[in-house]
């Protein structure tokens, strides 16, 4: 068969769990016991041998859910023309998106919207792969015009046009392929918080504190926000283990009501936090802005749950963030995030990426890489989340090289597990819960 005759043959999902509530890994104030899951998708072509994988990141039963979101997607993309659908991704987003009996369950965001976003990631994972291009790089090589048509700009022009989209796209060419051979030596900086799981030990904090400064990272970041006397206790330990140049975030998880948002993180203003992160829900912009005054020096970060470029629109038109956390697999794929990208650009606000759960830090450290070499030009103040786990269950992991991610090499989107993660670990018949559910009955 020809490589213009491929088509998409198959759309693989499956339910992939891991028992992270052991560990309390990932543990926060509203995550007291997550078992970090992934809603994993495959692109069987006819063309052998590129195959498009994406996935979302959720916890525990919420997986049952979400494969059932991607699986009513399938029928919008079995039988597409690969070469099609490789040179206009835009073009299943859209359908997608518009798919107006599954857009009631919205619009834009929520399940479906993640849903969306993993079957687009899977598209551009097999687009880079067919271009022989990390995810990164075929984005900084791409034309602006074309990447201009990839953004949907409905709900978003009055911030951003087309025309200004095309503007900073441009004006980031310039320098380019200094900067990614820069970007290839040196790495794009990462912050790390694994040192700061709200189920850890004083003890175990400060020990990965102290290791992750050793490590050569320059912010580590702490959970807060169940309890005020413990939150009081962690941050001193781990401000007597970093020292005063450390940037030490803080993340309360969306737990707090505005004021108390405000009285709580000044109530750390002694040791100094850097940013306080989804202090309180992410639907509420008013309320960001509120709370940026509030704590003013501390700065205002949030985004990982934040359902769509609208709502990014806003909090950056509101003045409510200082900085601006997109999530590879939140929203509607790599097309909604250079919406994301372009906004943030435009308003002059740095994006440091949430990541860890699964395969996040594999997937949106192209983002960055993009936007640094292609689009705003600078890692000043820009750092991608890093959590050191599950990371081996990748095919291509994120490498961590001195405080800084290394840029990837391979072709595609970094995100294929391994077979043999896949088997034991999918819900529930995989060998592992297979056991699981073996020795309970027991
Ligand atoms: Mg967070």
């Amino acid at each position: 068969m020809s490589a213009t005759a491929a088509r998409i043959t198959a759309v693989d999902t499956y339910d992939i769990r891991f028992p992270t509530s052991r560990e309390l890994d990932g543990s926060d104030a509203m995550n007291p016991d997550p078992d970090y899951s992934a809603a994993y998708l495959v692109l069987r072509t006819s063309e052998g041998p590129h195959e498009g994988h994406g996935f979302t990141f959720t916890i525990g039963r919420g997986n049952d859910v979400q494969v059932a979101a991607v699986d009513a997607l399938r029928e919008h993309v079995v039988g597409r023309s690969v070469a099609e659908l490789c040179a206009d991704p835009g073009a299943l987003y859209h359908a997608l998106v518009g798919d107006s009996q599954l857009r009631w369950l919205g619009p834009e965001k929520g399940v479906m919207h993640m849903a969306i976003g993993a079957v687009v990631n899977a598209v551009w994972d097999l687009a880079a792969k067919r271009a022989g291009k990390p995810v990164w790089q075929f984005l900084a090589d791409a034309d602006p015009a074309w990447l201009v048509d990839q953004i949907d700009f409905r709900y978003i022009a009055d911030a951003l046009t087309p025309a200004e989209a095309l503007e900073l796209l441009t004006k980031g060419r310039q320098g380019a392929p200094e900067r990614a051979a820069e970007l290839l030596r040196r790495g794009y900086p990462a912050y790390t918080t694994s040192p700061g799981w709200l189920g850890y030990s004083d003890e175990k904090l400060t020990r990965l504190a102290q290791e992750a400064v050793a490590d050569g990272f320059t912010q580590i970041k702490l959970k807060v926000g169940a309890d005020l006397a413990d939150d009081i206790r962690r941050c001193r330990a781990a401000r007597e283990a970093v020292g005063p140049d450390i940037r030490m975030a803080v993340d309360a998880n969306q737990r707090w009501n505005v004021d108390e948002a405000i009285a709580w993180t000044k109530a750390l203003d002694a040791f100094d936090p850097y940013w306080i992160e989804e202090p309180t829900s992410p639907d509420d912009i008013l309320g960001h802005a509120a709370i940026r005054r509030g704590v003013h020096p501390v700065r205002v970060a949030t985004g990982e749950h934040v359902q769509n470029r609208i709502v990014f629109k806003q909090l950056l038109q509101a003045g409510a963030i200082d900085v601006l956390q997109l999530d590879a697999a939140r929203v509607a794929g790599v097309n909604e995030n250079l919406a994301i990208l372009l906004l943030a650009a435009k308003f002059g606000i740095p994006v440091c990426p949430h990541a860890g759960g699964v395969g996040l830090c594999e997937l949106v450290q192209h983002l960055s890489m993009f936007d640094y070499v292609a689009l705003s030009g600078t890692t000043r103040d820009r750092v991608i989340e890093f959590v050191d786990h599950l990371h081996e269950h990748f095919l291509e992991p994120v490498v961590i090289d001195r405080g800084h991610y290394r840029a990837p090499t391979a072709p595609g989107f970094t995100a294929a597990m391994k077979q043999d993660s896949i088997d034991t670990y999918t819900y529930p018949h995989g060998a592992f819960w297979t056991a699981e559910n073996t020795e309970a009955r027991a």
